[in-house]
């Protein structure tokens, strides 16, 4: 079956201002999503995935700006848009769940009056046909009696039903692409364990591509068919789910796998990522992992030029010197 491309990101770049100065949050990221599939981007806090969910729903913050580069949605350019033009793509041909639910959900408006006015406004239904599908829009995401839930308001639902509240939101607008960032964080593991079912479940169902922000492996491994990781503002290795868990090159995805304990062992060492993640203001020449990398004095090019991004097997780059340096020898 052929792929359809749903989101298609190239060579984008974006900075933000900060007292004057205009600073690179992101260097040249390209990636895609293609329909009935998810996309994880991984990376410590700071390096930039935020920020590119940001730059594809067009919500930057003032100081924020892109200066190069496409977004394209259903083969539409939506890089640069303005906030009236980008509406009409926000909410019905991309939806977002965000970490916290309470964010997107209005906290004074009942859920039952909140999905309804979304049905109404999105799929161009009545009050009386809304009213039906958002019981149904319950019960797909597993809430139990839909009709009392309708009732309530966001505050006296659990963290985990509110997150299902918002999902129900966002996909009875049938987008065609799903961007969840960190959406389980805030949840503990065993409702985490829920909504990553639903949405692995609700993939097949809805006919979308999902993007999924996290810095959580485990949460990747079990919702990721291709994973991105993020290093500083540029993408430092992609592959499929599988390559990037059993054969990662880039040292710092190395790291992020050390950093994650097996609890397949009866002894298991955390090995942390040593030294700190660099600030937005920090120059650092050549590659921006080097100061963290255990390899960085195995090349000669480490602390003075940028790696570009090498295929080392079909669909699986990586950004390291010591992999052109392997290959050459
Ligand atoms: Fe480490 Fe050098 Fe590779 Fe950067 S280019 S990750 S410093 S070995």
């Amino acid at each position: 079956m052929e792929k359809e491309r749903v989101l298609d990101v190239q060579n984008l770049h974006a900075v933000f201002k900060i007292q004057k100065k205009e600073y690179e949050v992101l260097h040249d990221i390209s990636f895609s999503v293609d329909r009935n599939e998810t996309v994880c981007i991984v990376g410590e806090s700071g390096c930039g995935k935020s920020v590119t969910t940001l730059c594809v729903m067009g919500l930057l913050p003032k100081n924020g700006r892109i200066t190069k580069g496409s977004i394209k949605l259903d083969g539409d350019e939506i890089a640069g848009l303005s906030e009236k033009e980008i509406r009409k793509y926000r909410g019905s041909k991309m939806g977002m769940i965000f970490q916290e639910p309470m964010t997107a959900l209005n906290p004074l408006l009942t859920i039952g009056y909140q999905l309804r006015e979304n049905l109404m406004l999105h799929r161009g239904v009545n009050k009386a046909t809304a009213d039906k599908m958002a019981v149904e829009y319950l019960t797909k995401v597993g809430i139990a009696n839909p009709a009392d839930r309708l009732k309530q308001y966001p505050f006296q639902l659990s963290g985990g039903l509110r997150q299902r509240v918002l999902i129900a939101m966002v996909l009875s607008a049938q987008p065609d692409l799903l961007i969840a960032d960190e959406p389980t964080t805030a949840l503990d593991v065993t409702i985490q364990k829920q909504v990553l079912t639903l949405l692995n479940e609700l993939k097949k169902d809805m006919n979308a591509g999902i993007l999924f922000i996290t810095h959580d492996l485990g949460v990747v491994a079990e919702i990721a068919d291709r994973v991105v990781v993020f290093y500083a503002g540029r993408k430092v290795e992609e592959g499929n789910t599988l390559q990037i868990f059993k054969n990662p090159k880039h040292p710092y995805t190395i790291g992020l796998m050390n950093a994650v304990p097996d609890v397949d062992k009866d002894e298991f060492v955390i090995q942390p990522i040593p030294g700190m993640f660099p600030n937005i203001t920090e120059d650092i020449p050549g590659c921006r992992f080097s100061p963290r990398c255990p390899h960085a004095d195995e090349c000669a090019l480490c602390r003075s030029e940028a790696p570009a991004l090498k295929e080392i097997e079909p669909g699986h780059f990586a950004a390291c010197h010591l992999i052109d340096q392997e290959a050459a020898s």
